[in-house]
């Protein structure tokens, strides 16, 4: 049995959102991965990783760190469809996750374990190897607590390589969207400026 996107299109309705509906695809290159900053009820960055045909997901709240000395937390999401790593603009309010995303960063990633990443992902126990254009470099994944429940808690931890960096924060220095060059406050003030139109 492999991954699904059942829970993803359960919590959304595509009538409204303009997020994809997406199916499961799988890659005949390179894996990709994608960090999508949302602004929803609290600021987070979304990691996603190709595994079998799905993006997988987890919730960063303070994104991630080049520090290797500093441990984030990683709370696993719904898979998402492939497709969604290319989504930024305005999820509309009432939806699931309310608010804007930004195409933070992106690129490819290889797993750096001799087992697969779907083996892994069941394990609690990723490191992969990042090509982004903010974010290089290897990372772990560790999952911390109970592994039954959907929302698992992971840590989100740089591991020590030539990309490593104690000073370097792409999160504060960065802040502009990969795709449109687009900042969350840009988004936020477009959201005002419809809302005013509305009325
Ligand atoms: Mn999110």
């Amino acid at each position: 049995m492999g991954r699904s996107l059942s829970t993803y299109k359960k919590k959304r309705d595509f009538k409204t959102t303009k997020e994809p509906a997406g199916k499961k695809e799988i890659s005949t290159s390179r894996l990709k991965f994608v960090i999508q900053q949302h602004a929803a009820r609290a600021m987070h960055y979304d990691l996603r990783l190709e595994i079998d045909g799905v993006m997988v997901s987890w919730a960063v709240p303070k994104g991630p760190s080049l520090n290797p000395a500093t441990k984030r937390l990683a709370i696993m999401t719904e898979d998402h469809p492939m497709e969604y790593r290319t989504f930024e603009g305005i999820i509309p309010k009432g939806e699931y996750g309310a608010g804007p995303v930004i195409v933070w960063d992106r690129g490819t990633y290889k797993n750096l374990r001799d087992v697969s990443m779907e083996k892994a992902l069941k394990e609690g126990q990723l490191e992969f190897f990042l090509y982004g254009k903010k974010v290089r470099g290897g990372f772990a994944l560790v999952r911390t607590a109970d592994k039954t429940t959907e929302k698992s808690r992971w840590l989100l931890i740089k591991m020590r390589d030539d990309e490593a960096s104690a000073r370097r924060n792409p999160v504060s220095s960065q802040p502009e969207s990969v795709k449109t060059g687009k900042t969350i406050k840009d988004w936020k003030k477009k959201i005002k400026e419809m809302e005013k139109e509305e009325k």
